[in-house]
C-alpha cells in the first residue's frame, strides 16, 4: 500500500467549487494585495482565536518577525526561544539585529521547558518565544507567570497550532501575540504563502498593520520603517473559504492519533507522543520515538509509506547558527529527540486502512 506523508490534492478535491468561486471573486474585483477578503479573513480568524485583532502577512516568518518589530525589538536585545523549532523561530529574532537564546524542552511535550526559562533572563531579554510544536501548547501558565513577574512579553509561536488549546483558551490567545503560518502544509494551509498575528492589544495590532505596509497608514507618509509583509487578496479569499473546515479536520487528525496511539501501545520500543494534561492537541506532526529511526524510516519507505523528520538538526546545531559556542551537548533533550523522532503520514483525509497499515508495518520492525 501507498501511503503520502500528505496529501493537499485530497483536501483540494474535496473544496475545489468552493475554493474556485471564492478565488475568481478576488480576480474580478482585483483585490489582489490587502483589500477586503483579507479583511473578511482576518475578523473571522480573530474570532476563531479568541482574539480581538488579527493582522494578515505574507508568511509565518513575517508574522514573528514582525510581533518582534511592533514589540520594539532591536540590535543588542535577547529573545528566549527552543532550539527544536522551523528555523524560522530563531530567523525571526536574527532579523530584528538581535540574539535567540536557547533553553532546552520537556522530554515528553517537545515543547519549552518552564524549569529553565527564569535562570535564563537577563536584563536584555525583551520578549520569550515558546513554539506550540507539532500541534500541542507548551506550558504557558507556568511561561506566562514567569514572564509577568519580570515584565517580559511572550510571543507565541503558533504556526503548526491552529485551533490547539490550553486549558481550554486557543493557542495564539495567551501571550501579547501569537504568530500563525498558513503555509499550504499546515493544519489551516493558503494556496501559496502567507501568516498572521493575533492579539489582544489594539495598539501593537495598529503598529503591526503599519509595519507590514512600509511603516505607513496613509498612502506614502511613513511614520516607522518597515516591511511589504501584506498578505495576498487570494490568500484571504482561500483562507476564508477554509477556515470554516478547521475544526473539523482538526477532529480527522485527533481520531487519527488516537489511533496510532492505541495501536503502537504495545510496541515497547517506541515512545508515542503524548497529549499533556493541559493541552488539547491538534496533531500538525504525528512524531514517534525509535531508538532505531533510520532503520524504521527505511522499513516504512520499503513498504510505501513516506515520513518525515522534524526536525533533523537542532537550530543551535545549524551551520547558519554556529560560532556561538553551543557545540553537542548545550541542549540534551533537544539533540536527543532530534536523533529519535519520525513523523508519520498525518492528515485529515488518512483513511484508517492507511493508519491500520502503517501500524502493522511498525509492528513488524519493532
Ligand atoms: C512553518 C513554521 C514557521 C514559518 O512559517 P512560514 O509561513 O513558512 O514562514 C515558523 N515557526 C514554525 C514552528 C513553523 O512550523
Amino acid at each position: 500500500m501507498k501511503v503520502p506523508f500528505l496529501n493537499l490534492k485530497a483536501q483540494y478535491d474535496s473544496i475545489a467549487h468552493e475554493v474556485e468561486q471564492s478565488i475568481r471573486e478576488v480576480l474580478s474585483t482585483c483585490a489582489f494585495s490587502g483589500g477586503p477578503y483579507v479583511q473578511k479573513f482576518e475578523e473571522e480568524f480573530a474570532s476563531f482565536c479568541g482574539c480581538k485583532w488579527a493582522v494578515g502577512v505574507g508568511s509565518g516568518t513575517d508574522a514573528l518577525w514582525l510581533a518582534l518589530l511592533g514589540l520594539g525589538v532591536q540590535p543588542g536585545d535577547e529573545v528566549i526561544t527552543v532550539p527544536n523549532s522551523f528555523i524560522a523561530t530563531a530567523e525571526a529574532i536574527s532579523l530584528c539585529g538581535a540574539q535567540p537564546v536557547f533553553i532546552d524542552v520537556g522530554e515528553d511535550s517537545f515543547t519549552m521547558n518552564p524549569a529553565l526559562l527564569e535562570q535564563a533572563i537577563s536584563p536584555r531579554t525583551r520578549a520569550i518565544i515558546p513554539v506550540h510544536l507539532y500541534g500541542q501548547a507548551a506550558d504557558m501558565d507556568a511561561i506566562l507567570a514567569i514572564a509577568d513577574r519580570h515584565g517580559i512579553p511572550v510571543v507565541e509561536d503558533a504556526c503548526q497550532a491552529h485551533g490547539a488549546e490550553y486549558k481550554g483558551r486557543r493557542a495564539g490567545s495567551m501571550g501579547i501575540a501569537g504568530c500563525f503560518s498558513f503555509y499550504p502544509g499546515k493544519n489551516l494551509g493558503a494556496y501559496g504563502e502567507a501568516g498572521c498575528v493575533v492579539t489582544k492589544d489594539e495598539d501593537l495590532a495598529k503598529k503591526l498593520r503599519m509595519l507590514r505596509d512600509h511603516g505607513q497608514s496613509q498612502k506614502y507618509y511613513h511614520q516607522l520603517v518597515g516591511i511589504n509583509g501584506r498578505m495576498d487578496g487570494i490568500q484571504g479569499a482561500v483562507l476564508s473559504a477554509k477556515l470554516k473546515y478547521l475544526d473539523s479536520w482538526n477532529a480527522f487528525r485527533r481520531t487519527h492519533a488516537s489511533f496510532y496511539q492505541e495501536a503502537l501501545a504495545e510496541v515497547r520500543a517506541l515512545r508515542i507522543p503524548k497529549e499533556m494534561p493541559y493541552a488539547k492537541h491538534v496533531y500538525h506532526v504525528f512524531a514517534v520515538r525509535s531508538p532505531d529511526r533510520e532503520g524504521l524510516k527505511q522499513a516504512l519507505n520499503a513498504s510505501g509509506v513516506e515520513c518525515g523528520v522534524h526536525y533533523p538538526v537542532p537550530i543551535h546545531l545549524q551551520q547558519a547558527y554556529a560560532g556561538r559556542g553551543e557545540g553537542e551537548g548545550s541542549f540534551p533533550v533537544a539533540e536527543r529527540v532530534a536523533k529519535e523522532l519520525l513523523s508519520l503520514p498525518m492528515f485529515p483525509e488518512l483513511t484508517t486502512e492507511q493508519v491500520s497499515y502503517i501500524c502493522d508495518q511498525i509492528k513488524r520492525f519493532h
